[in-house]
């Protein structure tokens, strides 16, 4: 018997097998998990329905989660194929390419626009669906970074993205506690996946970072093991929450210059 055994879950937000959302889809499956994933088009079908499938899921759906209409769908057909839910992950952001390098000035409306919507209000969108499907309560979990909270650069209106989805989680918590859904975010350290490529100069910082965290650089199994804690009832009073699960990089004021110059002497031996 597994943490999960017996309780259902949809999955936003696998695009390949880098992608954290499939770390998280792994570990609720080691728990038992019935899972269900949707992906954002047709392109994506040819690379979700093999991992899907390799997990045992028989609820492949797609959703631009940008289009009313498309979310309202998925959610009748998630009702149709599995009555209720136990739990939902969120793992969905995009910026247009531009706007992921650069002076931050330099934003524009359409790009702030279209960061907003996307790795932001599809959150809203996808809570208030879920809610009637979860009758008995629920766990909401979406991904987050901590260029929310500190200018990490080139990040730009990613990051404003990210300090309203922190906001829109406590929200979203306090809305849906009394149907007893609980609504969290973990702050994932930098991993290489497609969407962070994306940021220029990602590989740069996913060094620096992990230099300077006091555990080193995280794997996508590291959000899937704290997504087994938040999406599970070990957590079972704890929503509006932001967890770290960044190696300790959060707690730093200034990077341990001793121990990077050592590392890199070890590095060159
Ligand atoms: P990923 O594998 O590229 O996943 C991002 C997902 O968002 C993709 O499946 C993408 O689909 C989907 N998406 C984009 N626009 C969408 C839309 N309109 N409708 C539905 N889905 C859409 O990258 P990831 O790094 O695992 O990202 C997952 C989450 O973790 C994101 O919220 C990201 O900001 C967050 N995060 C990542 C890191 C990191 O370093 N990787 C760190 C902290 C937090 P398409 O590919 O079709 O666009």
């Amino acid at each position: 018997m597994g943490l999960f055994t017996g309780k259902k879950g949809i999955i936003f937000g696998v695009a390949n097998k880098n992608s954290i959302a499939w770390g998280i889809s792994q570990a609720l499956h080691e728990e038992g998990a019935e899972l269900g994933f949707s992906y954002a088009g047709e392109v994506l079908k040819k690379r979700v329905e093999p991992l899907a499938e390799s997990v045992g899921s028989k609820f492949v759906a797609e959703c631009d989660v940008t289009n009313d209409e498309a979310v309202d769908h998925l959610f009748t057909q998630a009702s149709d194929h599995f009555g209720t839910l136990d739990f939902l992950v969120h793992a969905i952001a995009f910026a247009p390419s531009e706007e992921l390098s650069g002076r931050f000035s330099n934003t524009t409306r359409n790009g702030f626009r279209i960061a907003l919507d996307v790795s932001c209000y599809s959150l809203i969108a996808l809570a208030k669906r879920a809610m009637p499907l979860m009758p008995k309560g629920g766990s909401i979990l979406t991904l987050s970074y901590y260029g929310a909270e500190k200018v990490t650069p080139n990040y730009n209106v990613m990051g404003v993205a990210k300090a309203a989805l922190e906001a829109t989680v406590r929200y979203l918590a306090w809305d849906l506690g009394p149907e007893r859904i609980r609504v969290n975010a973990i702050s994932a350290g930098p991993i290489k996946t497609l969407a962070s490529s994306g940021v220029s100069g990602f590989r740069k910082s996913l060094n620096y970072v992990g230099a300077v965290a006091p555990l080193g650089n995280v794997g996508q199994e590291d959000i899937g093991d704290a997504a087994r804690f938040l999406l599970g009832d070990w957590s079972k009073q704890i929503t509006g929450e932001v967890l770290y699960v960044d190696g300790g990089y959060h707690i730093m004021g200034a990077p341990d210059t001793d121990r990077m110059e050592k590392a890199a002497a070890q590095s060159q031996e």
